[in-house]
């Protein structure tokens, strides 16, 4: 499997992040976790488009995290001439918010399939809402799920994919937990969002004080890749964003916890597995 850091920013405006995404390539089986800012741009760059999807994952509707799922549907139905269905699949809540989607676009809906033949009717999106725990398959990648932990945000979750024996925990927004875990054990790499806690912790802003108890620490992180086994840790998501001089010192930190292979994300980073 190739996993595609597409989108290692966070909800801070970054020229050089895009917002949280990352795209599973395994095989010919394209897979989306998570739908951030640029995802679609960011897509193109990994070698892949939303009309090749087999399916989205969202971990939770944090803005972040689904600001541009419209732009993923969107592209989907008219590169598809409207033949396709999406299949997305996220915790409960995800099919509203999709609906509302779709109802925000209804304009540009109408204009498409007034002026274009091929499109008789809006995007085909069946969407699947999960309880913690799940397991499915897309195509030939089997998907295990469990809650994860982000409080106040409810219910959140994450995925761990496995392909051909290869095997990748996509596990989003979370603090440490018994979830985070089990979708992470042995994995091949375990791909966490983090926060510099002690970074963080010194920025006079209310609003940056309230992301400590939500997120895990890139130490936390390392700590969790070490109690499970990970084979490897991609950080992304990360806050505040590194300058590519300062990654030296953030894997010198996980580096204290875990002894692993640590990658930095930038977007567009591949992870082979
Ligand atoms: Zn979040
Ligand atoms: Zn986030």
């Amino acid at each position: 499997m190739d996993i595609v850091l597409t989108g290692t920013g966070s909800p801070i405006p970054d020229a050089n992040r895009a917002g949280p995404s990352t795209l599973v390539k395994a095989g010919d089986t394209h897979i989306l976790v998570d739908a951030g800012r640029g995802v679609v741009m960011r897509m193109t760059g990994g070698g892949s488009m939303p009309p090749f999807l087999a399916a989205v994952l969202i971990t939770h509707l944090h803005s972040d995290h689904v600001c541009a799922l419209n732009d993923v549907i969107t592209t989907h139905w008219v590169m598809t001439r409207g033949n396709a269905t999406l299949q997305i699949y996220g915790p409960k809540g995800i099919a509203q918010f999709v609906e509302r989607q779709l109802h925000a676009l209804e304009p540009d809906i109408g204009y498409r399939i007034e002026h274009h033949d091929p499109l008789t009717e809006g995007p085909k999106v069946e969407v699947t809402e999960l309880d913690p725990g799940d397991s499915f398959a897309v195509a030939d990648v089997s998907v295990t799920t469990a809650a994860t932990e982000h409080s106040p945000v409810k219910p959140t979750i994450g995925f761990r994919l496995e392909h051909e024996g290869s095997s990748a925990a996509l596990v989003g927004d979370t603090i440490p937990c018994a979830g985070v875990d089990a979708l992470a054990r042995d994995a091949d790499v375990y791909v966490q969002t983090v926060i510099r806690r002690d970074i963080v912790e010194t920025i006079p802003n209310e609003m940056a004080q309230d992301i400590l108890d939500y997120h895990s620490g890139v130490v936390e992180a390392a700590q969790t890749a070490t109690r499970v086994g990970a084979k490897r840790l991609a950080l992304t998501h990360m806050v505040p964003a590194p300058t590519p001089d300062q990654y030296p010192e953030w894997i010198a930190r996980a580096a204290e916890h875990y002894e692993g292979e640590i990658i930095i994300g930038d977007d567009l980073t591949n992870v082979t597995v």
